[in-house]
């Protein structure tokens, strides 16, 4: 992957990465991107989930998205990938900040045809979301594949972004009486609420527990 200007993190730039292997720790430990793009001068950045092979973001959804039909015409596109992982309380409001980790990719997307591809890219996406569960569910008939438009994007080049610690306040004011430090956060599993039409007997899979 050749990294140009576009992709240089120029404010805070210690925070800042182009490692290979940053950028895919990131993209591994999330599901969910937001993609930017320009239809006639309009900016609009949509959430939606993804699934990463090597350099390769696969995207899906109804044929009927705009989002979709618009990206497999290649035009340029962003991906942004974003952990929380705290609030940093510092004792100044100008210092309060965040922890995070963050990826921004920029590349373009083709809409992938072949049928077994395209359901191998959804296996993909369903691994990457929840891990086993495309080896239990009933798999797309024909009838959906078609209903479903699976993308392929690209990554030409990306960044990470990455805060981690304390807060960074000026030096005259740590002596002030104000209580600072980090209120970790995190997208965390709950307990499984089963479905009220679920067919007695069937127990919930390992990867749901
Ligand atoms: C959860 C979260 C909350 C944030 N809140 C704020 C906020 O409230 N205000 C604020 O100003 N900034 C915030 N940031 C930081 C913000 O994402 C930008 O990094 C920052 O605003 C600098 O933007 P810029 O366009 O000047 O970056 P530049 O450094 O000029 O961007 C150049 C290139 O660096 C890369 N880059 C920039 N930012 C990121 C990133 N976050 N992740 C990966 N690559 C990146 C991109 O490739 C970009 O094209 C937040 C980040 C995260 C993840």
């Amino acid at each position: 992957m050749e990294f140009t200007d576009r992709s240089k993190v120029r404010r805070l730039p210690l925070r800042g990465s182009n490692e290979w292997a940053d950028i895919c720790a990131i993209l591994d430990a999330a599901f969910l991107a937001h993609v930017g793009f320009v239809v006639d001068g309009q900016p609009f950045v949509i959430p939606t989930l993804y699934g990463r092979r090597e350099a390769t973001l696969y995207l899906h959804g109804s044929a009927a998205s705009r989002m979709l039909r618009q990206l497999e015409q290649g035009i340029a596109a962003c991906v942004t990938v974003t952990l929380v992982d705290g609030l940093v309380l510092a004792r100044s409001a100008f210092h309060h900040s965040m922890n995070y980790r963050s990826v921004v990719a920029f590349g373009t997307a083709r809409k992938i045809q072949e049928e077994s591809a395209k359901e191998e890219a959804l296996r993909v996406v369903s691994e990457q979301v929840l891990a086993g569960r495309w080896n239990d569910v009933r798999l797309p008939t024909a009838k959906e594949l078609k209903a479903t438009s699976v993308l392929s994007f690209e990554m030409e080049e990306a960044s990470a972004k990455v805060r981690t610690g304390p807060p960074k306040d000026d030096a005259e004011d740590y002596a002030l009486p104000i209580w600072a430090g980090v209120l970790p956060l995190s997208l965390q599993r709950g307990s499984v609420i089963p479905d009220p039409l679920l067919t007695a007997a069937v127990p919930p899979p390992d990867y749901v527990k």
